[in-house]
């Protein structure tokens, strides 16, 4: 059986969740955008696990500048990555519909998710998604490097996965992200709840018991963005009524609570 980790990294600064899948029977580990390696060799010394591949998701910093002391320490490791990346520690690139299998009971189909920056890949199966800065709990990366439209296109294809995917992001924004998901949708009473049932432990050792792709579809206004009562509220802000639009006016908005152009509170 496959278990999942979030290790913080980076913590007070961007906040990053470095996932670890296992199994403990086979003590084989692999690792989701390791920005920093030090604390994951500590988990995996601890566990006696086996590294024995990593996952890249994008190029930024903070997803991939573990990489090369992982491989160091763990001889064996095949690093997953984006054709259309930067980045050249990749051993196998990959575009969309290429399946990746890590083991037996683990593989992951790969979806390009462009829009935060322009190499950006996802990795989902039948029962987990890794979206890293695409989609977070309640919110969803800014646009460095690619486009709103990329950025639309992606959430829309992330929208049309099953409801009952795990949904893992790669940073701990939730509390911010809901605050601002509150401000724009304050009559969504699925959100409501969600605001009163979150609890952050970070940075504590995340579990990995996370939420389902399918309440993220119910409460992150980045997935509601073409829908009401978001949608009339950025055409009254001067958005045209294109995906790409109606995206880069509320990410827009989000970006100027985030720098306190506007105060929600
Ligand atoms: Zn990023």
């Amino acid at each position: 059986m496959i278990k999942i980790v979030g290790i913080p990294a980076l913590v007070g600064t961007y906040d990053n969740y470095i996932w670890v899948l296992f199994d403990e029977h086979t003590a084989k580990a692999w690792v989701v955008d390791p920005g920093e390696s030090q604390q994951v060799i500590d988990f995996l010394q601890q566990h006696n696990l086996d590294l024995a591949a990593i996952l890249v998701t994008h190029r930024h910093f903070d997803h991939i500048d573990g990489i090369a002391a992982l491989k160091q320490n763990f001889a064996n490791c095949t690093v997953y990555g984006p054709e259309l990346t930067p980045f050249n520690l990749i051993d196998k690139r990959l575009r969309e519909g290429d399946q990746v299998t890590l083991s037996g009971d683990l593989s992951f189909q790969v979806l390009e998710t462009p829009g935060h920056t322009e190499d950006h890949i996802s990795y989902y199966n039948d029962h987990l998604l890794f979206c890293a800065d695409t989609l977070f709990t309640g919110g969803c990366g800014r646009i460095l490097g690619g486009t709103a439209e990329q950025f639309a296109d992606s959430i829309i294809k992330l929208r049309n996965l099953s409801d009952d995917l795990l949904f893992y992001c790669a940073h701990e924004y939730t509390a911010d992200n809901l605050a601002f998901a509150a401000y724009v949708d304050p009559g969504n009473p699925v959100l409501q709840q969600r605001l009163k049932e979150t609890v952050i432990n970070y940075p504590a050792l995340h579990d990995g018991k996370v939420g389902t792709l399918g309440l993220e579809k119910q409460i992150n206004p980045f997935m509601r963005f073409d829908m009401e009562p978001l949608k009339s509220q950025l055409l009254a802000k001067g958005s045209a009524e294109t995906p790409a639009q109606l995206f880069a006016t509320l990410r827009t908005w989000k970006d100027h609570v985030d720098q306190g152009v506007e105060n929600i509170n």
